[in-house]
């Protein structure tokens, strides 16, 4: 785990990798906003960001195409306060309800990667138990992370991105 202590009072962060996507009203500003609180969360700053992707819906749910995005985020909230934070922005910021899985939505965060943790519990799974098989979430992370190892799979995120079959079109904006 990419991980450091600072000062005498023992602060651990840790390098969190978060998925951003929307495709319901401005879907850009959607991502800025969200980015924009996701800066504002407590012990924590974003130190990477992809660019904006467009993306083909997936599930088989007929709907609008996402803009998708992955930043890296340098923070000291432990895996479950940093999922609390996202539940918190996509429901109180974005007024998000837990709809039909694989719907439209105005805000989807998901935490990808917590450093190199593994983690199977009831409400949090790390790594994110599909990342490796989305191309929407692959491309932009292979952008800022490419030699990133999946610690379960133990496959660098470019080889995992490399490895899929084509399917659905994900193009940089
Ligand atoms: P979704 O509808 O895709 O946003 O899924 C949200 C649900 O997945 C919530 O009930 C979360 O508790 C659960 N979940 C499990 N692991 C993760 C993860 N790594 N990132 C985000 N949500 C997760």
């Amino acid at each position: 785990m990419n991980s450091s202590v600072l000062c005498s009072n023992v602060q651990v962060s840790s390098d969190a990798f978060i998925a951003l996507g929307s495709n319901q009203g401005d879907r850009e500003l959607n991502l800025l906003q969200a980015i924009g609180e996701l800066g504002k969360l407590p012990r924590s700053r974003i130190t990477l960001l992809s660019g904006f992707y467009d993306t083909e819906p997936v599930g088989g749910v007929v709907q609008e195409s996402f803009l998708n995005a992955v930043l890296r985020m340098e923070t000291g909230l432990s895996p479950q306060e940093l999922l609390t934070e996202l539940q918190r922005i996509e429901t109180g910021i974005f007024r998000r309800k837990r709809e039909l899985r694989w719907g439209p939505r105005s805000m989807d965060l998901d935490l990808l990667f917590y450093g190199d943790l593994i983690l199977e519990g009831e409400s949090l799974t790390l790594p994110h138990p599909r990342l490796h098989q989305r191309r929407f979430v692959l491309e932009p992370l292979a952008e800022i992370a490419p030699e990133f190892i999946h610690p379960v799979l133990g496959s660098t995120v470019i080889s995992l991105l490399r490895a899929l079959p084509p399917a659905e079109r994900v193009t940089r904006i």
